[in-house]
């Protein structure tokens, strides 16, 4: 998961710098601080707002920490990662760090609630979907059958009681690229509350969460292109609250006219040609980010069940007409 640069899709309306506000506050000066690291394969952001320079430093260094730690058990691109380690359901059980056994958790979750459409087990498919992105080729009819006994949601085995994580079927690969993103950022929040900071913004390759609001404002103004005007007047004034999308804007492969993107159909293992795309607010990331990755396979008439589930999220699902080769940027 998240190896590749994009740019951010989501843009961030203009807030003033070093806003001094309201006559209770007036006493105290909030200074706006930005960082970027790259981390997850993406330019991860923040802007915080504190009252001193070394904290915000501290804080953010602090974040940073946090994320790499995380992206150290999450990421399947790492061979050494937890999530790569998992033991099969025949060897000694092992207990997982009580982040990933979440993350795991809330993916077998959507799983269940979505019938499999979303489904962190897809690592074979996904893999498959590499190749056929470097050799402008489908895989073959033998290379799917041999991934589809290696997927299925089904064949995690969780414990609760001990954390305990196992893999039923030999050669599985699991892929948390459709929601862990959201549960880091939520992690980082979490991280920068431990040291005092409240006002911020952390975005990382499209999936945003915020905290309170910036000194003075109702809250952060995010535009999201292409969203209602729900979607849209929720995320122009939004606190503690996330947004993330997620389709085949900025992942795909064309081949034979036919634009697979990022996001594979469990049911035949390749990338969605549906060409729909997500956007939603909810109240944390990983749920954010989860539902906009689910919402894109599910299209429209199979996602109205599933919101019902989620009280506080506001969703837009759109199909892009666009031709195969270009994106909404116009980019090849
Ligand atoms: P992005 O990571 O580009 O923001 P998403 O959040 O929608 O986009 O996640 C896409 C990623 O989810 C893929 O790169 C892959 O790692 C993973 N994935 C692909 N297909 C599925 C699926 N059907 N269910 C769950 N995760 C998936
Ligand atoms: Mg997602």
């Amino acid at each position: 998961m998240f190896m590749l640069m994009r740019p951010v899709r989501l843009l961030i309306g203009g807030v003033a710098c070093a806003l001094g506000f309201g006559a209770a506050e007036a006493a105290v000066q909030h200074i706006r601080h930005e960082y970027v690291e790259l981390h997850m394969g993406v330019a991860v952001r923040l802007v915080l707002y504190v009252s001193e320079d070394g904290a915000a430093r501290v804080a953010a260094r602090a974040v940073y920490d946090r994320i790499a730690e995380l992206e150290d058990k999450m990421s399947d691109y790492r061979p050494e990662s937890e999530v790569r380690r998992l033991p099969s359901c025949g060897a000694a059980p092992l207990a997982a760090s009580a982040e990933l056994y979440t993350v795991l958790a809330r993916a077998l979750d959507l799983a269940a609630r979505t019938d499999g459409a979303f489904d962190p087990t897809v690592g074979p498919y996904v893999a498959l979907w590499r190749d056929a992105r470097r050799t402008g080729r489908l895989p073959s009819r033998d290379a799917l059958d041999s991934a589809a006994a290696r997927v299925g949601w089904r064949k995690v085995r969780l414990n609760p009681a001990t954390r305990a994580v196992c893999l039923e079927a030999p050669g599985m690969r699991l892929d948390l690229g459709g929601i862990a993103k959201g549960y880091i950022l939520d992690q980082a929040l979490a991280e920068l509350r431990r040291h005092g900071v409240t006002r911020a913004l952390l975005e990382a390759g499209g999936d945003i969460l915020v905290g309170d609001a910036p000194p003075g404002e109702p809250g952060w103004r995010i535009a999201v292109p292409g969203a209602g005007p729900a979607l849209a007047a929720r995320a122009a004034a939004l606190a503690n609250a996330a947004v993330a999308t997620s389709g085949d804007t900025e992942q795909f492969v064309v081949i034979d006219g036919v634009r697979y993107s990022h996001i594979v159909d469990p049911r035949t293992g390749l990338g969605l040609t549906n060409r729909l795309q997500s956007a939603v607010v909810a109240p944390d990331g990983i749920t954010a980010d989860g539902l906009a990755t689910a919402l894109t396979v599910l299209g429209e008439e199979r996602a109205a069940p599933l919101l019902q589930a989620f009280p506080g999220v506001a969703a837009d699902i759109r199909r892009l007409t666009l031709p195969a080769t270009l994106s909404p940027r116009g980019r090849l």
